[in-house]
């Protein structure tokens, strides 16, 4: 007989482990979602072509791509790229950085530049980030917004995941001067925020008082609906360019897009007042950027296939998943709950296994500081600590999830999700007939 391509493909899948009960699983689940595929595909293709015409309104050219060193005064290319993402986000200017080291350096700049003595923080949807706890004061470290006088204060969600308007309008007073707006659930239950929900809030406090400024942190949540929260009225977006907007190419960085005197504000804080823009040399890192950026939309995509592919294939295996598999997503982050050590241990192996880099290494959990628990990581990425490639990590505690994100194309993630179900069957954590009830 002669091959076809998918025979070579499946002899291919088998040669890196792939047994073709668990290829068949995840070939029968793939089929069951080609309509919500389209759908991403659609917001992938205009995303990519709001990117393409961003750098073209803003005359991206050869030059822009080369880097200055020193004070780095006028640097083309960086200036260019700042203008981009603000024609990106709708905004009136941005600060897109390598000297923002990361979306909680990032955040931190937001908050610090825009809140004075006296002001008051407030986060209307609960807990923020884990990072962010040191940053405002909510546990007490050096350099918090609380060591300056600045207050905080937080209105939880209401037991559905919906907004409690009645206590955040409690909230509010004459010096709330910020609110903060986590749009992904980051490694909480809660549901993620669709830029339409974060709208919906946004006119609320609004209405309340007008002049209060809204930030959204938007980790994760790049180029996942057609719209950002600038769209809907977010004074400040704010990310890290080593997750969706970096598009796997930016080695670092992070972004604050939004409005004038915020930007301002942030410059005046990440560099010096008076120097603010002007300075802050781009060395060679530019082209990375702006090719990441070009890629972001596509590989956003990819990784959110491979998210729901996985709430797919855990859910139908019996597993709690969250977001489940049939859910509208706003963030690229899925849950998954193996409800014990070796299911999280067998998780991440497999992820491990798929990556093209340090596949060959076996992750362990370790007691990592400023956890309560010990941890196991699975990541074999290109950019250290990069999030928007395939990722996976657990702390080894009740009721044992993994929470998994990214994936630079969808093919990879498909790839390591399979492998990571063979894990399990190899480590006897699931038995064979469990691939049986589609
Ligand atoms: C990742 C993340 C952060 C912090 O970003 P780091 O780059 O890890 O510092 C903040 N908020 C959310 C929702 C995130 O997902």
């Amino acid at each position: 007989m002669e091959m076809n391509k998918t025979d070579i493909t499946d002899i291919l899948y088998a040669s890196l482990g792939i047994s073709p009960q668990v290829l068949a699983y995840g070939e029968r689940i793939t089929e069951g979602l080609k309509d919500r595929f389209h759908q991403i595909d659609c917001t992938a293709e205009y995303n990519q072509l709001k990117v393409i015409k961003a750098m073209q309104e803003a005359r991206v050219s050869e030059a822009c791509l080369l880097g200055t060193t020193g004070y780095g005064y006028n640097d083309l290319g960086r200036d260019t790229l700042e203008e981009v993402y603000a024609k990106i986000f709708h905004t009136e200017d941005a600060l897109v950085r390598p000297q923002i080291t990361c979306g909680t350096h990032a955040l931190a700049l937001a908050l610090m530049s825009n809140l004075r003595p006296g002001d008051e923080l407030l986060s209307p949807v609960g807990k923020p980030y884990d990072t962010l706890e040191e940053v405002i004061g909510i546990r007490p470290s050096r350099g918090s917004l609380a060591e300056y006088g600045v207050t905080y204060r937080q209105v939880d969600l209401l037991p559905d995941g919906t907004f409690d308007y009645e206590n955040i309008r409690k909230a509010l007073n004459e010096r709330t001067r910020l609110v903060t707006i986590q749009r992904s659930k980051g490694y909480q239950t809660r549901p993620t925020l669709s830029v339409e929900k974060i709208g919906e809030l946004i006119s609320f406090i609004k209405g309340i008082k007008p002049d209060i400024i809204c930030m959204v942190d938007n980790c994760y949540g790049e180029f996942v609906e057609k719209t950002e929260p600038s769209d809907v009225g977010a004074d400040m977006v704010v990310g890290s360019l080593i997750k969706n907007p970096g598009g796997g190419l930016a080695p670092t960085g992070g972004y604050i897009a939004g409005r004038k005197e915020c930007i301002e504000n942030a410059a005046c804080r990440l560099t010096s007042p008076g120097l603010a823009k002007e300075v802050g040399a781009s060395l060679g890192i530019l082209s990375s950027f702006y090719q990441g950026l070009f890629l972001a939309p596509t590989v956003t995509a990819g990784a959110l296939k491979g998210a729901i592919f996985a709430a797919n294939c855990y859910e139908r295996l019996g597993f709690a998943v969250i977001p489940d598999g049939k859910e509208t997503r706003h963030d690229i982050i899925q849950a998954v709950t193996l409800g014990s050590p070796e299911g999280v241990i067998a998780f991440c192996k497999g992820i491990q296994a798929a990556a093209p880099v340090d596949s060959f290494v076996t992750p362990e959990p370790w007691d990592m500081p400023g956890y309560d628990s010990q941890v196991i990581m699975a990541a074999g990425a290109f950019v250290s600590g990069s999030s928007i490639e395939l990722s996976a990590d657990g702390p080894i505690k009740p009721p044992y999830a993994v929470y998994f994100q990214g994936g630079l194309t969808w093919f990879h993630a498909k790839y390591g999700i399979m492998k990571s179900i063979q894990q399990l069957l190899d480590d006897r954590v699931i038995s064979p007939d469990r691939l049986k009830i589609v």
